[in-house]
């Protein structure tokens, strides 16, 4: 056992020894009604091969880079101490529900205690478990990519997200039908190590609902309750209550955060809402590059785009009500869980108000603020304008000219001048000539990560097992928010033409 070798670290299994788990280890794919979680062992990669890192999440876990590690990250023999498992959970999928899902492709190695608190790592993609349904537990490098910049870019951002530790190349390959149009091929494999507090899900409570299993539920309450939730009592109506006030006002205030900073999540399911509030799951998300509250960066929901940026908070408070109605059999008085969800719509309507307060640097809301803050979202939406690049330059900008703004419009989108003449004079003046600039700058990142960076980072990396790009993004993203002019030419720019229409920046599916 060597000081920063994962078999140094202080594992535990809290969730294992006080929630109901399967009694079958590992085994094929089934039903587990009941239960909280089934025993599963990651399956080795056959060539793994440590490719990208987060020092920072490895000093908070006292872990060191090493090959050793690689292995184990890869899905390689668990250390001793590590007690690996695949957790239960059900959801509504595309606001359907859909029974039993599961890890289907994680496999959580246990919970580290740190200085920081317990810390949950979880492979994904590392092999089958008993919730893989017809798939096959594996996940492809662009989307492992994306998941391993996008949560350490979103840290980065102040926004509440999972963390990423570590991403292994497994030398295997992985057959993917990208577009779902009958034509797979295979695509290199990765293994994500991931982290957070835990990743219990909404969803996580619900399938006992579902399933009539009321005691399973009070007992996975009561666990959840008890180590990430100490402040309060699950075992009264009070206690119940302040905690779900809590999860929905966090989940509230995390969505206006993926608003501010122009994130789509692409698949809200109620499987993919973390019961901390945490953005997790990054699959086919995307960020806003020309402002379009109708985008949606998920092929799979480009029909009826249940999941666009704009309806995004309206989805957390129908998951949120999803939540509260599985948390009905423990309540005395059921009828006390309405107005928490009332709350919650009046504290997410709340929220956004303030968020845009702050991207215009307006300070304390007045009556007239909604109007102005409407009439400029009109105005964006009705031209092609990069939303980053468009805030961004509004907090340097010297007087209330849209020629100090046009590098944010994009060719041939020829903007309403006298309009946005109208709207700037308008803003100026409610600033009184002195927007708070330094505040505006902590609300309007001027890098984020954008859709075709990452897919520049995934080309390299697919074609060459070049991560060199990878590791830049990295870098640049933990400074979202800082000037950085040596990468102003190469990354603070409007999406190029060539990304417009190319798969894996504009439109993206589940396929990962
Ligand atoms: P998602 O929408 O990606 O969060 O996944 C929904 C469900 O499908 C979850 O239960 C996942 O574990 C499962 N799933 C997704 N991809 C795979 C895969 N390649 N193998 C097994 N299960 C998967
Ligand atoms: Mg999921």
């Amino acid at each position: 056992m060597t000081n920063g070798s994962l078999s140094a670290l202080s594992w535990h299994a809290r969730f294992l020894g006080e929630t109901p788990g399967d009694e079958v280890v590992g085994g094929r794919q089934r039903q587990v009604p009941g239960k909280c979680w089934s025993k599963a062992t990651p399956t080795p990669a056959p060539e793994p091969r440590l490719a990208l890192w987060s020092t920072e999440m490895a000093e908070t876990l006292g872990l060191e880079r090493s090959d050793e590690t690689g292995v184990v990250l890869g899905g390689g023999e668990p250390a001793p101490g590590m007690q690996p498992y695949a957790q239960r959970y059900g959801g509504h999928q595309f606001g359907n529900w859909a029974g039993q899902l599961g890890d289907g492709r994680a496999i959580t190695l246990g919970e580290v205690k740190t200085e920081e608190g317990f810390l949950e790592l979880q492979l994904k993609g590392a092999g089958l478990t008993p919730y893989s349904r017809t798939a096959d537990g594996k996940a492809v490098l662009r989307s492992s990519i994306r998941e391993f910049l996008c949560s350490e870019a979103m840290h980065h951002l102040g926004v509440p997200t999972t963390r990423a530790l570590s991403l292994v190349t497994t030398g295997e390959a992985v057959v993917r039908d990208v577009l779902y149009n009958g034509n797979p091929a295979p695509e290199p494999g990765a293994v994500v190590c991931r982290v957070a507090p835990s990743f219990i899900r909404f969803g996580s409570f619900q399938i006992h609902v579902s399933d009539g299993h009321h005691e399973t539920l009070r007992t996975l309450v009561d666990h959840t309750v008890r180590h990430h939730f100490p402040h309060h009592d699950a075992r009264t109506d009070d206690g119940l209550v302040a905690w779900l006030t809590e999860v929905a006002e966090s989940t509230a205030t995390m969505i206006a955060h993926w608003m501010r900073v122009g994130f789509v999540h692409g698949v809200m399911n109620t499987d993919n809402m973390s019961i901390h509030g945490l953005t997790i799951d990054y699959g086919p998300y995307g960020w806003l590059e020309p402002y379009d509250v109708d985008w949606t960066p998920n092929t799979t929901d480009a029909g009826r785009r249940r999941y666009r940026y704009g309806h995004q908070p309206h989805i957390g408070a129908w998951n949120v009500a999803r939540l509260l109605e599985s948390m009905a059999p423990l309540m005395e008085d059921k009828s006390r869980l309405q107005p928490i969800l009332d709350h919650s719509m009046e504290f997410a309507m709340n929220a956004q108000s303030e968020t845009w307060a702050e991207k215009l640097g307006l300070g304390t809301l007045e009556e007239a603020d909604e109007a102005l803050v409407n009439d400029l979202l009109a105005l964006l939406g009705a031209t092609e304008v990069d939303m980053t690049l468009f805030f961004r330059h509004l907090c340097s900008i010297s007087e209330p000219d849209i020629g100090h703004l046009s590098d944010a419009f994009y060719e041939g989108s020829e903007p309403d001048t006298s309009a946005w003449k109208a709207w700037l004079d308008r803003w100026w003046k409610r600033v009184d000539g002195k927007p708070d600039r330094e505040g505006m700058r902590r609300a309007n990142p001027k890098y984020v990560l954008r859709n075709w960076m990452a897919q520049l980072a995934i080309d390299a990396a697919e074609e060459k097992g070049d991560f060199s790009i990878a590791e830049e993004l990295h870098e640049l993203l933990k400074r979202p928010y800082d000037e950085q002019p040596e990468h102003e030419e190469k990354w603070f720019q409007k999406r190029p033409e060539w990304a417009r229409h190319r798969v894996g920046c504009s439109m993206l599916s589940c396929s990962s």
